[in-house]
């Protein structure tokens, strides 16, 4: 082999806050504590800060590969946290606060993490779980001044750094060294760890900054509406930084009211968030008149945004939609840009493409199997397994000794999405469901998604679950929950006329019941097992 004479630079996530402060040194980060305190800093601030953070770690004896948790919401501590540990090449463990008592416990000694970040509004969860922690050594509160606390060997944040120079060099890591821990709910089973290495997370961050990516550029105004303990805020806050734009970071207020009067005060071009977040942007835009038109496009993803999404953002306030489809696993595994062909195409071509999930973006390779494993093809139609393999994607689970995860074939190894999809000729995925939540009817499969997107669709709908239960005749019949907008009367046969054009019939949901609110998972997800354990007893009308 003759060897290409590069030169030998590891991709270090250290590199990209190094970048953003020597580059774009004032180009602004702007956050809401929460206190509600907005702090306006920048990116020459955020790095010598983080670089304090860095050297307060080591003064605790912390090093390579030892894991650090936070549970924090948006704001500038944790956005100089995620680069302080990373970039010392201790591995950042982001903890979704939303999870339980018992689950956050489980996951910080799994991970054995030795210090834990947390911001003063989780004081209260860290005294309860501290006593069933014993990894932890010290809790170092998000804060200025440390508040009253049980917590044995606790310190506020800003005395903790402010002992420190910011003359670190950080060192220089082996590209392979873990940068970031982070587990997935759990909705389907245990919490499974994904460690990603510096190298995995500036490969995709380089992927998000592309143009088929979120094309996070430095001409941006970002509003970061997703969590940073959700798969690393999808990898904006490292995207901010390789490519200098400007970050907002919203803090623990995440309602339509806060996001809206953000993305108007520091005109924000691109936003990221779940669907819920933004079907409630779109309710609070019609409720008060309000517009917002420096918001160019946003990404949505996490769970699959219902078409009507799309066209009310683009038709009444000029929002393109990129909806993407992702995991904790790879973070972002799709792309929802159009390509040259699609942007030529009539809108209704356009809106049925956006409304799937994406389409493969180099990078994370996509293959649909079926039961037995085998190929099956991309007609737009059949589905199978999603099963994804790259650079980025996790090869295997942290401390987990278990086969099922990955599917070994002559093709190599791959990740069991554990997602049920269509896939087409130019790489778009549509996904059914959930392994887990499609519904089984007579043998046939049922998509729950689909259901729920036509659903709220339907005139006076806020929001609808579709969950399959247990049937005599058919194994098993879909249910459809809905919760009405204000005002809204019920009137479940206008529903069921609403969705009929768009699903086949025998796909129509056998009864809808009105419920006053949907449960959500931690990671905004519909919390189907929930909701089928709830309404188990349910009887189908006769
Ligand atoms: P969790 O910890 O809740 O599993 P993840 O964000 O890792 O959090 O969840 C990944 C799953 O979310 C995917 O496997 C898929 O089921 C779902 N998902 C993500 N994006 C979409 C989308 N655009 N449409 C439908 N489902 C999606």
């Amino acid at each position: 082999m003759l060897r290409g004479l590069n030169m030998d630079r590891q991709l270090l996530v250290s590199s990209l806050i190094e970048y953003a402060g020597r580059n774009h040194s004032s180009t602004e980060v702007i956050a809401t504590d929460s206190s509600g305190v907005v702090h306006r800093t920048n990116w020459s601030e955020v790095r010598s800060r983080a670089q304090q953070v860095s050297a307060a770690l080591l003064d605790e004896g912390i090093s390579t590969g030892d894991r650090i948790a936070t549970i924090a919401w948006n704001d500038h501590r944790h956005l100089e946290v995620y680069y302080g540990i990373t970039a010392l090449g201790s591995v950042l463990h982001t903890v979704n606060p939303r999870l339980r008592d018992q689950q956050i416990s489980w996951i910080i000694s799994h991970a054995e993490d030795q210090l834990v970040f947390v911001d003063p509004d989780f004081l209260r969860l860290a005294e309860t779980i501290a006593p069933e922690t014993p990894s932890v050594r010290k809790w170092v509160v998000l804060t200025d001044e440390l508040p009253e606390t049980s917590l044995p060997n606790a310190v506020a944040y800003e005395e903790w750094i402010s002992k420190r120079g910011s003359a670190i060099r950080w060192p220089l890591l082996d590209e392979w060294s873990a940068a970031t821990l982070c587990y997935t709910s759990g909705t389907t089973g245990d919490p499974k760890g994904v460690v990603q290495s510096h190298r995995s997370i500036v490969l995709q961050t380089w992927a998000t900054c592309t143009g088929d990516g979120h094309d996070v550029n430095s001409s941006q105004s970002i509003l970061l509406a997703v969590p940073m303990f959700h798969v690393n805020g999808w990898a904006i806050p490292f995207a901010a930084a390789m490519s200098g734009a400007k970050l907002v970071l919203p803090g623990p207020d995440l309602s339509a009211e806060a996001l809206v009067r953000q993305i108007r005060a520091e005109q924000i071009t691109f936003s990221a968030g779940v669907p819920t977040i933004w079907l409630s942007v779109v309710q609070y835009l019609k409720d008060t008149g309000v517009d917002i038109p420096s918001l160019q496009r946003i990404a949505v993803g996490g769970s699959a945004a219902p078409r009507s999404l799309m066209d009310t953002l683009e038709d009444d306030y000029g929002v393109f939609v990129s909806h993407v489809w992702g995991m904790t696993e790879m973070t972002q595994g799709s792309a929802g840009r159009f390509t040259h062909r699609v942007t030529g195409l009539n809108r209704e071509e356009q809106r049925r493409r956006q409304a799937m999930a994406g389409r493969e973006l180099y990078g994370v390779e996509l293959r649909l199997v079926d039961n037995n494993g085998e190929d099956v093809p991309r007609d737009g139609f059949s589905p199978g397994e999603l099963l994804a393999r790259g650079p980025w994607v996790a090869g295997a689970y942290f401390e987990l000794d278990d086969e099922t995860t990955h599917l070994q074939d002559e093709h190599g190894n791959w990740l069991r999405t554990g997602d049920v999809a269509t896939m087409d000729t130019e790489g778009y995925i549509a996904i059914v469901d959930r392994a887990k939540d499609v519904i089984k009817s007579g043998g046939e499969w049922i998509s729950s998604i689909e259901l729920e997107n036509a659903a709220v669709a339907a005139p006076g709908i806020a929001e609808a679950a579709a969950v399959g239960l247990r049937h005599d005749r058919w194994g098993e019949r879909p249910l459809l929950l809905v919760v009405l907008e204000p005002g809204a009367e019920f009137k479940p046969d206008e529903i069921v006329e609403a969705i009929r054009p768009h699903v086949a019939s025998w796909c129509l949901p056998d009864a809808v019941v009105e419920v006053e609110e949907i449960p959500h998972t931690g990671t905004g997800k519909i919390n189907k097992r929930l909701l089928r354990d709830r309404f188990s007893d349910f009887s189908w009308p006769q």
